[in-house]
């Protein structure tokens, strides 16, 4: 029998909108051997976008079975795999039965905008009724713990200053303008609340369930009452309003969730139950990026929101449970992995974050696949988008780990337009012909194409944005909307980037870029000339299931990895990256950015 070879990997499973990938790295973050598959897409109806659930965990058996078998045939045994994390799409949603394990209808993919009359109701309710939350409940909360924890020190004066809080925001509760020392400690279950004004006591009491009614006028309403808690505003592309879809229309999913029998997840959820066991011990679970982008969870608290299940009208019994984007979930049973830890569960572009070691406040990355996500680390702050950016999670390194944020432009469209002109137009045979097309023509002669599919995202924000091609003269060919393609995107990519540098006050001067499209040398040039920055192409570009290999590693202490100490990742993806500079005269970049303005506003509320 042969020798087995003996050295250390990371797997990552990254399971994206089109294709699953498990790829095996060593310390470097050299791929060892892979395997990728794609799956089948479901559009049942205009605007509809669909995942079987059960072809996403296949996908994941096989590509880790076959990338193993790789590993094997080079020498190395698969227990030199020490853990493995996951990437996934995000937003896409999935509901199963937890008695039998099984996926209870498709998964709705993130992109499907069958959800836009939901979306409005949701809109009128939150404009009309808004949340059932206290105004400044978070404050009088997050006061009450500080209280509670040093009660026993300076009990009167922390009762003093609860009090003269509560006034403040006009809360009115039975004793509280008379602080009295020596209240009784809370009972066990009660931490977290102050709670007193019990018999002969008339000492504050702060319990959010009880003694603060949430009283209507206090009601926080219109988007901003969504925005300070999620940093998201309403909209088809978040994972509450599929979920409510599928409960109010799937007569399985309606019977499940009635009978408690029904989990929530997202792709990593569903992976992560599913690796773990499914019926048979699966782990419910939820990392808090995947968490941030369902409109239930408190950014600041990482949390599901109490208020907001409420307004969703959602059971809590459906829920995964928070965990960080590091730590040990569970260990996998069966298959060519078995026993081995699931280390780290991420968002796709959020990995793509980490992936880039883009680990500072201030360092921004953009991804170009399907879609195309800006992410601009924010560090600890939530920063609030006054213009149309999400406030997002962006990783948690672990249980303990503070959050760190980021501000993200998503864009619906970008490669997805490639395969159009692939699939619908026939005018290229594969995406990889794209430059040969583009190279034929120096410019799109004046042609746009506004790529709005299915409405815009980031900064536009506009579900009823049509998609369109302005401009075009006798002498258009598909060179010049080919060409237009590409730029779309970049112009998209350039809005968002303004928003970015006018709202956090840096000037970008360098994007780090990964993802499908960023094979194509013309469209990077593009975008370095659209955006007037230097574009930064690292040589492995599989940097979102970088990213969770990294997360993976550093939790379980593999190759001396610590993503809190960047210094421990200097050998990580060193190999020589290529640069893209802005060569376009600065004339022209402004004028061509004007037309793209003008192009947008044509577009906008075309379906309304
Ligand atoms: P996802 O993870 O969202 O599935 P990928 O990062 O794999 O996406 O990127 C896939 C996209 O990249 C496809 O939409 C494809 O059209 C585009 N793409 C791949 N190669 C090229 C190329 N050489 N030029 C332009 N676009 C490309």
């Amino acid at each position: 029998s042969r020798v087995k070879k003996t050295e250390e990997f990371v797997g990552s499973i990254d399971c994206g909108t089109t294709s699953t990938r498990f790829i095996i790295f060593d310390k470097y973050a050299k791929i060892i051997c892979e395997h990728q598959t794609e799956y089948p897409q479901h559009y049942p109806h205009p605007n509809w976008h669909e995942h079987e659930p059960q072809d996403l965990v296949d996908s994941v058996n096989t590509c880790i079975a076959a990338a193993i078998e790789k590993l094997e045939f080079l020498g190395f045994s698969a227990d030199s795999v020490k853990c493995i994390g996951i990437t996934n799409q995000r937003e896409t949603t999935l509901c199963w039965d937890k008695q039998t394990g099984k996926a209870l209808c498709r998964a709705i993919v993130w992109d499907d905008a069958r959800t836009v009359s939901m979306v409005r109701e949701f809109q009128k309710k939150l404009d009309e009724e808004g949340l059932p939350a206290v105004e400044g409940e978070e404050e009088v909360r997050d006061y009450a713990q500080t209280a509670l924890e040093i009660k026993n020190g300076i009990q009167a004066k922390a009762a003093e200053a609860a009090t003269s809080l509560l006034h403040k925001l006009d809360i009115d509760i039975h004793g509280a303008a008379t602080p009295v020392p020596n209240h009784p400690r809370p009972e066990a279950g009660q931490s977290g609340s102050v709670t007193a004004s019990q018999e002969g006591s008339s000492t504050p009491v702060i319990n959010s369930d009880a003694s603060i009614q949430p009283d209507a006028k206090r009601r926080k309403k219109g988007k901003d009452a969504l925005v300070d808690v999620t940093g998201l505003p309403l909209s088809t592309y978040f994972s509450a309003i599929k979920l409510k879809w599928m409960v109010a229309h799937h007569r399985d999913v309606r019977e499940a969730y009635e009978q408690d029998r029904m989990a929530f997840g997202t792709v990593d959820s569903w992976l992560l139950y599913n690796l773990t066991g499914a019926a048979d011990g699966g782990v419910h679970a939820i990392d808090v990026t995947n968490a941030s982008r369902t409109l239930l969870m408190s950014i600041k608290k990482l949390e599901w929101y109490e208020p907001l299940l409420q307004f969703f009208d959602l059971k809590r019994s459906i829920l995964p449970k928070i965990v960080s984007s590091s730590e040990v979930y569970g260990n996998i049973k069966g298959g060519p992995l078995d026993g081995i830890p699931v280390a780290g569960m991420i968002g796709d572009q959020q990995a793509a974050l980490v992936g880039n070691k883009c680990l500072g406040k201030g360092e921004a990355k953009n991804t170009y696949g399907t879609g195309s996500f800006v992410l601009f680390n924010t560090g600890r702050d939530v920063v609030r988008s006054e213009n149309g950016l999400i406030s997002t999670l962006a990783y948690q390194l672990g249980p303990d780990a503070p959050a760190t944020y980021a501000l993200e432009g998503s864009i619906a469209v970008a490669g997805s337009a490639i395969k159009w002109l692939r699939d619908q137009l026939g005018i290229i045979g594969d995406s990889s012909e794209m430059d040969a097309l583009c190279g034929h023509v120096k410019d799109t002669g004046g042609v746009y194409f506004v790529t709005a599919f299915s409405g815009l995202l980031a900064p536009y924000w506009d579900p009823n944005a049509g998609g369109m091609i302005v401009g075009l003269t006798q002498y258009s060919t598909s060179a010049h909307i080919a060409r237009a393609t590409l730029e779309a995107v970049c112009y998209q990519t350039r809005a968002v980037l303004d928003v970015i540098e006018k709202e956090s006050g840096v000037r970008l001067e360098e994007l780090k870029v990964d993802g499908g499209v960023t094979n194509s040398d013309l469209a990077m040039q593009i975008q370095a000339d659209i955006g007037g920055f230097r574009i930064c192409r690292p040589a492995m570009r599989e940097s979102t299931a970088l990213g969770s290999a990294l997360l993976a590693g550093s939790a379980c202490g593999l190759f001396g990895w610590d993503l809190t100490k960047p210094e421990t990742l200097k050998e990580v993806n060193t190999e020589e990256a290529m640069f893209f500079e802005p060569i376009l005269p600065e004339i022209k970049r402004l004028k061509q950015i004007s037309g793209w303005k003008k192009a947008v506003e044509r577009a906008r509320a075309w379906h309304t």
